[in-house]
């Protein structure tokens, strides 16, 4: 009887076929060629024992980002744990609008509020290599990842711990300010469906209606930003105009939103006025 060769496992029905690879490219820690070129190699019993470890926790729903260990955001490899969101492709436009808002800044100040994995902090650190930028979490778990992150990819962020604006030092005034909160409904049906299952709960939902942390957040923005300073926040498909509505009754102009890669209304931000009150 002939050997097993790596190429049984290339053929596991039980998954995608692009997922089966990247679980046996993660297994043998060698890049896709490699695999092409050595489908015949023997199959190592470990190896074959490793790969269907993953497999079965991959049927078993947990997200191919945690397998993994990674995941790509901004062109950037960011690790992943349980402790944080997976980073997803349509926060690449709060990055993106984050970028625009320091374009004419020399030096910008930017504060990630929330950071998890610090994708947001970390791509925006690497494409102002002048920024000063701060990131928030309350988690220290998060944290860790987060810091993990920024050494891995050289990105300068001062990491700091607490819930939102506690966490930011007194007398600090930022040019900008980010956000991807918890802002799913806690009674929302998606939190027990696919990747949501497996992420931090706390990290998806503020516990009640998805707002509250938005709001906090716009609420507590007036004293951290330098004037004429951004904030922009990323948030659910159907919260745009609730939260176009708080910047507004808290004094910012220039409110608006943009659309994710779907067509969907993501992010709102404003900037706060030069002089209260003027228009
Ligand atoms: N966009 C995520 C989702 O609905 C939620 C992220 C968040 O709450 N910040 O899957």
């Amino acid at each position: 009887m002939s050997e097993p060769q790596l190429k049984s496992l290339l053929l596991d029905a039980r998954l995608p076929r692009l997922e089966v690879r990247m679980l046996l490219e993660h297994v043998l820690a060698k890049p896709r060629a490699w695999l092409l070129a050595h489908d015949t190699d023997p199959l190592a019993p470990e190896v074959a024992a490793a790969y269907e470890a993953l497999a079965r926790r991959r049927i078993a729903g947990e997200p191919m980002a945690y397998l993994l260990g990674s995941r790509e955001f901004m062109g950037h490899m960011f690790r992943v744990t349980p402790d944080v969101l997976i980073p997803r492709p349509d926060t690449e436009v709060l990055v993106e609008t984050a970028l625009e808002c320091v374009a004419a800044i020399a030096g910008p100040a930017v504060l990630d509020l929330g950071t998890g994995s610090g994708a947001i902090a970390i791509s925006i650190a690497l494409a102002r290599r002048d920024a000063r930028v701060m990131a928030s979490d309350v988690s220290a778990a998060a944290l860790a990842v987060a810091a993990a992150n920024a050494w891995d990819l050289t990105a300068a962020v001062r990491f700091v711990e607490g819930s939102w604006y506690e966490a930011v030092p007194a007398g600090e005034g930022f040019d900008l300010i980010v956000s991807n909160p918890p802002y799913v409904a806690s009674d929302d049906p998606h939190l027990d469906q696919g990747d949501l299952r497996f992420e931090p709960r706390g990290a998806l939902t503020d516990g009640a209606g998805g707002l509250d942390d938005l709001r906090r957040i716009v609420q507590g923005a007036a004293n951290h930003l330098k004037p004429g300073g951004a904030l922009w926040m990323e948030h659910g498909w159907d919260q745009a105009q609730a939260v176009r509505d708080m910047l507004a009754q808290a004094g910012f102009q220039d409110v608006c939103s943009r659309k994710d890669l779907a067509g969907i209304e993501r992010i709102s931000g404003g900037r706060y006025p030069l002089h209260p009150g003027s228009t």
